[in-house]
């Protein structure tokens, strides 16, 4: 930080990255009545991340928010699971309240016009590259970088700091994703709690446009799924052990439904959308300190098949805002963070299968021992929920 350069502006809060995860943070501080700077480091418009189930818990939170009826007018309901193993149909279960899905893009349109109405704007392309963290606040030095051409004559262009600024916060959310600046600033490691996974990810026009049964199957360990969407449309995902580099076409959809789920409700494999993607397994040791916390893919990596990092990520975005609001409120040290740490670490062990225990309940179906590690975090659905879920299934988790 350079000494001389004074602080240009005093906020509550600074949230670095505007993904779901620090949109939906700016959106809970600024009802909270907290002052919000929202920064990201690049202005990359929507359409980058695919998530597109929002569990039951996560709609009632948004629904807090106001975006209960635009949600309910793009999304597709999703109401029960088929649960398949090995193709046979082992359990039909009613969730115990609707999930919707909708696309991730849909999601941050919504919650960007409402950040707007509250008179939010996300400062792109912003990057904050150091915290500095005092007794009452953290100073972030912001860098602003443009595109700007190098050499001459011309060769290259590349983004270049053109602009740097000092801002005080009296809190940081670290929302940026995947490959945390504001993780590695913290000087925060991340575990891997389990192998790389891979998967082809489809999207087809829907055979029952009106269906809101959304399936999961494991077959020999590997899960797949199938969930209805909005504007009459399938998707479909498979975990695959090879063909990592294979081209997801309509043929290589068709050879995944014969071999993997031959009974899978299917007419047309147009395929409208696909990809092939890697997912980590991934912890942070930590999820914050002092005065800095993160939220979202910041602080944890999983498997897309139950949307757990994105819907558990905007959970914690709600309760990292209200703890520091009522920190601010009440004049308590941060010290009082370290429980979010310590809460979020607990979830997400669970999610993850690390420490923990799960108990057959007298009654469980034989198959469950061997397959609950993989099933937690493919359900579609968190928190007392997912544990009402399980019960059902006749697990509990300790
Ligand atoms: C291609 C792809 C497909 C996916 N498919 C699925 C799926 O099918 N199901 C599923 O559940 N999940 C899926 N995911 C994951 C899902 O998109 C994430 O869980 C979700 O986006 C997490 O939101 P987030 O806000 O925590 O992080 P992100 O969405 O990653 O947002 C982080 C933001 O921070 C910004 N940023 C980063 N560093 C800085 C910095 N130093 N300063 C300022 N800003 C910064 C980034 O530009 C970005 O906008 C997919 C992700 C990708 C990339």
């Amino acid at each position: 930080m350079t000494p001389a350069q004074p602080v240009t502006e005093e906020v509550d809060l600074m949230i670095v990255g505007a993904g779901p995860v620090g949109l939906f943070a700016a959106l809970c501080a600024a009802d909270l009545g907290l002052s919000v700077a929202l920064l990201d480091h690049v202005w990359r418009g929507f359409g980058r991340g695919h998530a597109t189930l929002l569990h039951s818990r996560t709609l009632g939170l948004l629904e807090r928010h106001g975006l209960r009826a635009e949600l309910h007018a793009e999304g597709a309901r999703v109401d029960r699971l088929e649960l398949r193993l090995n193709q046979s149909l082992v359990r039909t279960i009613d969730l115990p309240e609707p999930a919707l899905a909708v696309s991730q893009v849909t999601l941050e349109k919504l919650l960007l016009a409402a950040l707007r109405q509250r008179g939010i704007e996300v400062r792109a392309p912003q990057q904050a590259v150091s915290f500095e963290q005092g007794s009452d606040a953290v100073d972030v030095r912001v860098v602003r970088r443009e595109l700007v051409t190098l050499g001459s004559p011309a060769h290259y262009s590349d983004w270049e700091p053109v602009e740097s600024s000092r801002i005080s916060a009296r809190f940081v959310i670290g929302a940026d994703g995947y490959e945390s600046r504001t993780r590695e600033a913290l000087g925060i490691q991340t575990a891997d709690v389990g192998a790389l996974e891979s998967f082809a990810m489809f999207e087809v026009p829907a055979h029952d446009p009106k269906s809101t049964t959304a399936r999961l199957g494991f077959d020999d360990g590997l899960g797949d799924v199938m969930y209805p969407l909005p504007e009459r449309r399938t998707r479909l995902g498979f975990q695959l052990s090879e063909g990592l580099d294979l081209a997801p076409d309509s043929r290589r959809l068709r050879d995944l439904v014969a071999r993997r789920c031959p009974e899978a409700p299917l007419g047309d494999c147009t395929v409208q959308w696909a990809s092939v993607m890697h997912f980590e397994r991934r912890l942070s040791r930590r999820f914050g300190r002092g005065r800095v916390w993160l939220a979202g893919d910041a602080a944890h990596v999983t498997s897309p098949l139950g949307n757990q990092s994105m819907n558990v990520g905007l959970f914690e975005a709600y309760d990292l805002t209200r703890r520091m609001e009522d920190c601010l409120r009440a004049n308590r040290a941060p010290s009082v963070l370290e429980r979010y740490g310590s809460e979020r670490e607990r979830e997400w062990h669970k999610l993850l299968g690390v420490n923990v225990t799960f108990d057959l309940l007298p009654g469980a179906p034989s198959w469950l021992a061997a397959h609950a590690r993989h099933l937690v975090p493919a359900l579609p659905a968190s928190g007392p929920d997912l544990l009402e879920i399980l019960r059902e299934l006749g697990l509990r988790l300790e």
